[in-house]
């Protein structure tokens, strides 16, 4: 077939696909412009896809017609099938699968170019080596990720004695495999290499409690971009330069910005075993053993205190996410506002279980995005709010993070609702939240817990207003 382009042709394409590419991506930043960005970033890769097709390199169109068909019905299935609270083992999977791809594809260059020795570029045997390595750890440690985030693995840290100094000693031993294998061209010690990456991912990630797996995701992702990129060293592609890049910046990026928001290092992420087994027992009994009180509110006088308020701030959470409470909640809102009420939303950075994962759920109920306040904005709010309305929130509530040195939180930023003149807890139990950790929010004076499934406490509470 002969719909082969000049080259020129296809870097101008290129260029304009890199453009949307990263116009996508700074779209993203703001719940306003992400669905856009989304749809930008989407037709610059297929502008890229299009155009690298029609490139003279390739002779046969029938094997990657048959891949883009399977990973377009898994793509599209997947997409519509996957519930909100599952989206981050979905990225970690297709993120698993990119590494994956890059490593598959620098295996096969390898064994294309080493028919004899000195036949390949030291730039591009490097490149070849490091996109087997990093792409590999990326496909396993995402697998393990993803194991862990959907409990087909345990998701406490697996830790055996001396673990950080195996993990070491394999890296060290894969990087010097890498160089041998690169100096010899030999395969046997390229798939050395890959087969000892992949042991390697998943000893990376073992020990890491699912508590951290988005940050983990994230760090994986920074991973697969810099894989990709560097396949696009090999297979001398721009476009998968810039995509690849474009990945590993922001993955990068990412990670640094959920380390700060719950202020920890990547290092005490990766090697510090974190989340260990949440308490259980007792409700009134916290982590430390000692025994605390806890006050309970009836829907009906939670909300004769929302609908006689002024100033009600609602705090979402990882459980309005699992109980699909944010249609509710919204109705809930309206409803109030229609009484006088000022109501306004308060979104944690970490809230939920992957970044923005409550402004995500809260669009999907129209809620106006000029409602949605940021940490900083929302915590001078506090002290002049009549209501905090807790719904499936917890860690990012926590006290201790501010007053409690010893506290595994201490330090990371929370939301100040304790401030408030009263605050009302959503949730189920008495138990913890993602970081096993007690808190000490729900025994204070002004606090009153309303237990249940979120869901059908904020019907409750809908129907309560409604009548008072
Ligand atoms: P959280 O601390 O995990 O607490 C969620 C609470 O929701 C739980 O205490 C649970 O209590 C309650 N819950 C669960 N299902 C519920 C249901 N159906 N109805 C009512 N309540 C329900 O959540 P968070 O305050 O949103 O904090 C997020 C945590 O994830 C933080 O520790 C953060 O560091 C971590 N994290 C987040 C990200 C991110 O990017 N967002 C990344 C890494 C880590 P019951 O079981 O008693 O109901």
């Amino acid at each position: 077939m002969t719909f082969a382009l000049s080259q020129t042709t296809i870097n101008f394409a290129y260029l304009v696909a890199s453009v949307g590419l990263i116009i996508g991506i700074k779209r993203l930043s703001s719940p306003a412009t992400a669905r856009s960005g989304n749809v930008i970033a989407a037709i610059g890769m297929a502008i890229a896809i299009v155009f690298t097709l029609l490139s003279p390199q390739i002779d046969s169109y029938w094997l990657i017609a048959a891949g883009v068909a399977v990973g377009t019905v898994i793509g599209v299935a997947s997409a519509r099938m996957v519930k909100m609270t599952a989206m981050p083992q979905m990225v970690a999977l297709f993120n698993g699968v990119g590494g994956g791809a890059a490593a598959l594809i620098a295996a096969a260059e390898f064994h294309r170019l080493t028919p004899a020795l000195g036949h390949v570029l030291p730039e591009h045997m490097g490149a070849m080596l490091f996109s087997a390595l990093i792409g590999s750890i990326s496909f396993s440690g995402s697998l393990v990720a993803f194991g862990k985030l959907q409990e087909l693995l345990p998701g406490r840290p697996i830790v055996f004695a001396g673990q950080q100094i195996v993990n070491g000693l394999l890296f060290a031993a894969l990087v010097g495999v890498g160089i041998f294998a690169g100096a010899t061209e030999n395969g046997v010690w390229a798939v050395v290499l890959l087969l000892g990456a992949l042991l390697f991912g998943v000893l990376l990630v073992l020990p890491i409690g699912g508590a951290d797996m988005p940050v983990v995701i994230s760090l994986l992702n920074a991973f697969t971009g810099l894989a990709a990129a560097s396949t696009g060293f090999i297979l001398e592609n721009t476009a998968l330069i810039i995509g690849g890049t474009l990945v590993g910046a922001s993955g990068t990026l990412l990670t640094i910005l959920m380390g700060r928001a719950m202020n920890r290092s990547l290092a005490n992420v990766l090697f510090g075993a974190f989340g260990a087994p949440a308490p259980t027992g007792d409700a009134a009994v916290s982590t430390n053993g000692e025994v605390k009180s806890y006050r309970e509110v009836s829907a009906e006088d939670c909300a004769v205190m929302l609908a006689y308020a002024s100033r009600v701030v609602i705090v979402p959470g990882y459980g309005l996410a699992v109980a699909q409470a944010q249609h509710n909640v919204r109705e809930l809102a309206d409803l109030l506002e229609r009484r006088g009420v000022d109501v306004k939303y308060a979104i944690h950075p970490v809230a939920g279980r992957m970044p923005g994962h409550m402004n995500v759920l809260l669009a999907e109920a129209n809620v106006p995005y000029p409602q949605l306040y940021d940490m900083e904005d929302i915590n001078p709010e506090f002290p002049r709010t009549d209501v905090a309305l807790i719904i499936g929130a917890n860690d990012v509530t926590n006290p201790a993070a501010r007053e409690d040195p010893e506290s595994p939180l201490y330090g990371m930023p929370i939301l100040n609702v304790d401030a408030s003149a009263n605050v009302v807890v959503l949730k189920r139990s008495m138990s913890p939240g993602f970081a096993g950790i007690d808190n000490d929010l729900f025994y204070r004076a002004n606090t009153a817990m309303l237990f249940g499934d979120a869901k059908a406490s904020v019907e409750n509470l809908v129907a309560a207003v409604k009548a008072a």
